[in-house]
């Protein structure tokens, strides 16, 4: 029997693999997709999560960022890591890292669709495979949480992002978020003559109409080949329970607050090796713990800066309170990057 089943080849369902077969268990992972898989995401790894891919042995390609910026139409701050750079990294390019760390380390990779989970004792079975524990990392909307019965209904406002590359040499060394009235534009750069540019808003539509919020930043682009784009929503997923009998959940099907720090794979990378340590302990009712313990610090900067973006008269000083205070937002900033 399979030690471990990985249910998505994705960055977390990757991680997870990587650091079970490097811990000696027999580790498939399942995806629809071949690789390399692109997704929607600003691909900025935050200094704590390159760390976290560099302890597994993952070679990255990309380029150093050295803080974040934030900007509105007045105002402009910046915040400069103190635990190293950053990395943007072309989601492709993270994709073909992880499959050739997967592959070294001996994880078999299998392309498929996941069928419906059963388990008892000893064992889960899904589709065709059985294995002694599953690792579902089916992404956002996760059909493996849901068919377990751990959704949550979800509160707030729904949000959702979109993303596209542009072919234009990066012109600032950190991640830059402009804020306008009710939607952020992130720019990341990826690479030495690529940018992405990331949009979060509360209602879906068309990258080019959500542009036209930003007049700077869409003169800056104005002209530069670009990509196809890439959406995903709704973003908040709120999760009962991350682990269920012998099935655990990683990465975005873990539960998920919003892009808007940037910690998605950070918590991913965090869950992976959590997964992974409970499963040698065989002690999966542990691991729930262990991931709201390891996540709630992220999860609740992120909450709240969600919190004050939703309110009309508070979003509109977030980037004039910012500028004003900078070491207030420098240390927020580092609480986000280590
Ligand atoms: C707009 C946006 C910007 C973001 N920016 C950042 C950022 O700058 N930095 C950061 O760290 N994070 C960011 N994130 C979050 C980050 O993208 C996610 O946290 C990360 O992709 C989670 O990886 P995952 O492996 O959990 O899920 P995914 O990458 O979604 O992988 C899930 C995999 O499961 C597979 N799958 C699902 N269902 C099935 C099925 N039934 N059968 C077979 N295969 C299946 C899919 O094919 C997929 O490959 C952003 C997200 C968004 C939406």
């Amino acid at each position: 029997m399979i030690d471990l089943l990985v249910a998505g080849g994705g960055p977390g369902g990757l991680a997870t693999a990587i650091h079970a077969a490097r811990a000696g268990l027999e580790t498939v992972v399942i995806d629809r997709r071949p690789g390399p898989i692109d997704k929607a995401c600003g691909e900025g790894l935050m200094p704590h999560t390159v760390k976290q891919l560099e302890a597994i042995g993952v070679t990255l390609h990309g380029r150093a960022f050295r803080g974040i910026t934030y900007l509105d139409a007045t105002h402009r701050v910046e915040a400069f890591f103190r635990s190293g750079s950053g990395l943007g990294v072309r989601r492709t390019v993270l994709s073909e890292a992880l499959y050739a760390t997967a592959a070294e380390v001996g994880v078999q990779i299998v392309k498929g669709e996941i069928g419906a989970v059963s388990q008892d004792a000893t064992s889960v079975r899904c589709g065709d495979l059985r294995a002694r524990y599953l690792a579902a990392a089916d992404g956002l909307h996760s059909p493996i949480r849901s068919s377990l019965g751990l959704d949550l209904p979800t509160r707030g406002r729904r949000r959702w992002g979109i993303r596209r590359h542009y072919d234009i040499a990066p012109w600032s060394d950190t991640v830059q978020v402009y804020w306008a009235r009710d939607t952020e534009a992130y720019v990341t750069p990826v690479a030495d003559d690529r940018v992405g540019v990331a949009i979060l808003k509360s209602e879906q539509g068309k990258f080019g109409d959500h542009m036209l919020e930003f007049h700077a930043l869409a003169e800056r682009l104005d002209g530069a080949p670009h990509g196809r784009d890439r959406a995903a929503g709704p973003l908040r997923q709120r999760v009962r329970s991350r682990a269920a009998g012998r099935v655990l959940l990683v990465g975005d099907a873990a539960g998920y607050v919003d892009a808007l720090t940037g910690e998605g794979m950070g918590i991913a990378f965090g869950g992976a090796e959590l997964a992974v340590k409970a499963i040698l302990a065989d002690a999966p009712q542990d691991y729930d713990r262990q991931w709201r313990a390891m996540s709630r610090r992220y999860r609740l900067l992120t909450a709240g800066l969600l919190y004050a973006g939703g309110i009309a008269p508070v979003r509109r000083m977030v980037v004039p309170a910012a500028s004003a205070l900078p070491k207030v937002f420098g240390g927020i900033v580092n609480l986000l990057a280590y």
